[in-house]
């Protein structure tokens, strides 16, 4: 080292000095006392415990939260322990966001519009009709401000919410009956629910409510006529392709459901520094994992249910999406007319939607149409 670059290097070494010295100055005059690092006590462990709406180990969306918990266990080297319960298990699935919320358990997993009844804005953090994709999600929400938004929106519920996944894109469902216009719709009885249900009671059909258990039957039977769930990977397991002889798409009322992993926010303050960002980080791991496995998989079971199965796919005709899309406009204007914060989520979801659509031409658009299909 030369003289001149020793020199700087001391000078510089006594401006780090000078400053860490300045940072505790508070609390001692000596400058031999070292910076405190933030109090964490590696002997401290903490069991949380987290409440779904799913059913226990449900694929993807529950072994997800068994892998969140697994992967907090490892990162803490043990010191935080997540026991996950299905819906239903600790607290009925509905009640995963009040649960949170009053502390009497610290974590929950589930999708916003669950909790629409709650907070109207909330269904905007998970999905609406003709809104955006998973990838498009994605970007509004870890890249574009909507979790900041999101977690905004439920800070007097003493929770914070983060991206926990992503279904992707859904499938239209399961129908008995051939759509050929808007007209095949009126009096038809299908399980679908949320903003999609409102949209298709609008277009003259029934929206029904069915627990998940009693679709195959009633949908056999003939008390329904039509389902929807999420994807070719979950309907397959469901066994919706024996009794059901039409799969529409697209997903029209789901196009990239976001899961919603929240955390009672006084617990999450009252960890250490390491811990808090380690819930963050493994947070995030679910959120990509979860979008993932589920392409992975739902790709896999289109196959597999269009070759081994013979089921027929089609695709709804472009009047009937029309339709379902004017629907669905109303329906979202009169939900944000009545909700101040429902307003101001959709005024960010559907401003983020139009620079994504004014982009997505030049690139992901013409890749998929041209080049997509290319085997
Ligand atoms: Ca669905």
């Amino acid at each position: 080292m030369k003289t001149t670059d020793r020199r700087n290097f001391l000078a510089q070494s006594g401006a780090v000095l000078t400053a860490a010295t300045l940072g505790s100055a508070c609390s001692s005059e000596s400058s031999e006392k070292k910076v405190q690092a933030p109090y964490i006590n590696f002997n401290d462990t903490f069991r949380w415990k987290m409440v779904t709406t799913w059913p226990p180990n449900f694929p993807i969306l529950g072994e997800g939260c068994n892998l969140f918990a697994q992967w907090v266990n490892e990162m803490s080297g043990g010191r935080m322990e997540i026991t996950v319960y299905g819906g239903g298990e600790l607290v009925p699935a509905l009640e995963v966001f009040d649960a949170v919320s009053s502390g009497a358990v610290e974590v929950g997993h589930g999708a916003g519009y669950y909790w629409a009844g709650k907070i109207p804005a909330a269904q905007f953090f998970a999905t609406v009709p003709f809104g955006m994709n998973a990838q498009q999600m994605n970007a509004w929400l870890v890249g574009g401000g909507g979790t900041e938004l999101w977690q905004e929106t439920y800070h007097d519920y003493n929770l914070i919410p983060y991206p926990g996944g992503n279904t992707g894109m859904q499938m239209g469902g399961w129908f008995n009956k051939e759509i050929r216009s808007i007209e095949d719709i009126q009096g038809l009885k299908m399980r679908i629910p949320g903003i999609g249900g409102k949209v298709f009671n609008q277009a003259g059909g029934t929206s029904v409510l069915v627990a998940g258990g009693e679709i195959y039957t009633n949908l056999e039977r003939g008390v329904i006529d039509a389902t929807e769930w999420i994807g070719p990977f979950h309907d397959y397991q469901m066994g919706f392709h024996q009794v059901a002889q039409y799969y529409y798409y697209p997903g029209w009322h789901e196009p990239g459901t976001a899961l919603e992993l929240s955390v009672n926010k006084e617990k999450y303050e009252a960890l250490p520094t390491d811990l808090q960002v380690i819930i963050a980080a493994a947070a995030e791991r679910l959120n990509h994992w979860s979008l993932c496995r589920s392409e992975a998989m739902n790709s896999e079971y289109a196959i597999k249910l269009a070759e081994e199965e013979g089921v027929e796919f089609r695709r709804f005709p472009d009047d009937v999406l029309a339709t379902f899309r004017k629907y669905s406009q109303e329906v979202v204007a009169d939900l944000t007319s009545q909700d101040s914060l429902a307003k101001r989520a959709n005024e960010a979801y559907a401003k983020f939607q139009k620079q994504m659509a004014q982009y997505t031409p030049y690139n992901e658009q013409i890749y998929h149409s041209d080049f997509g299909t290319i085997a």
